[in-house]
């Protein structure tokens, strides 16, 4: 268990499943407030009820990171509900590979507007309440999941979905910039092959490709990352893990 996180209020991306349902039920477990926020507003209702039945505290957001007003209104619905917001998790994500002769303008057009610019929008949207609740001698973060996609090559078809979470990494380290100094940390986790439903989103050519690397390498589980978000958020105050890779152990 970690300490630090009882009483804290936190807003998680892209919790409807996957790596974010995970953060979301394990940092209610430790006695967070916790906001899921996706699209898909049964799916978080399911994750909201199985925190609740935990006795944790829970709140259903359906919402896109790609829509200003749907972001204004969510930040609006939190806001009633928890009050001012002191842990931000930037998950949602999408993950389009495709050759580049393709040419497909319409997916990584996608990608960017959920993987960068969706990121930036939630921060920006928050960006006030981590610093009052820092001023206020609370613990506040951000944390972005980017993703050892960001350093990798090797990997065809990964170019655009790499770049977007290229771009993640270097906006947390140059965040930190603003936000240091006001006592927010920011903690950019890169994770390597996690099993979640990401695959299952995938044209079929790459499903085999990438669901033949999570066998080859024994996948994480988005538990394992949940734990990590966990324990970062839950140091001492004056203590920023910033960079952080989780891989599996064979990943390499
Ligand atoms: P999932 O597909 O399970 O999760 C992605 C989540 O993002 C879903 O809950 C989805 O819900 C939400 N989402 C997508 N688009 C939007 C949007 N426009 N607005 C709000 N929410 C959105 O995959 P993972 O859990 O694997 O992915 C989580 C993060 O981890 C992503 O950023 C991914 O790039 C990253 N990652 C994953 C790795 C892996 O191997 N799985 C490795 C490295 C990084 P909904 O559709 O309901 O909106």
């Amino acid at each position: 268990s970690y300490e630090n996180l009882a009483g804290r209020t936190a807003v998680v991306t892209g919790a409807a499943s996957g790596i974010g349902e995970a953060v979301a039920v394990t940092l209610a477990a430790q006695g967070a407030r916790v906001a899921l926020l996706a699209r898909r507003a049964e799916r978080l209702e399911a994750g909201v009820e199985k925190i609740r039945a935990d006795g944790g505290q829970a709140l259903a957001v359906a919402a896109d990171v790609t829509d200003d007003a749907s972001v204004a209104a969510a930040v609006e619905r939190i806001h009633e509900a928890y009050g001012t917001v002191d842990l931000v998790v930037n998950n949602a994500g999408v993950m389009l590979p495709n050759p580049i002769e393709a040419a497909r303008v319409d997916e990584w057009q996608r990608m960017i507007d959920t993987n960068v610019t969706g990121v930036l929008r939630v921060t920006g949207a928050f960006a006030e309440d981590l610093t009052e609740a820092a001023a206020q001698g609370r613990s506040a973060d951000l944390v972005n999941v980017s993703s050892i996609a960001a350093h990798l090559t090797g990997f065809p078809g990964f170019a655009v979905y790499g770049a977007t979470k290229a771009a993640v990494t270097h906006l947390s380290a140059m965040l930190r910039d603003e936000f240091g100094p006001r006592d927010v940390r920011v903690t950019n986790i890169e994770p390597g092959v996690t099993e979640t439903e990401i695959v299952s989103h995938l044209a079929d050519g790459m499903q085999e490709q990438v669901g033949g690397m999570m066998e080859a390498f024994g996948a994480l589980a988005a538990g394992e990352l949940a734990d990590v978000v966990a324990y970062v958020t839950s140091r001492p105050r004056h203590v920023n893990l910033r960079q952080i890779m989780v891989l599996p152990t064979r990943q390499v």
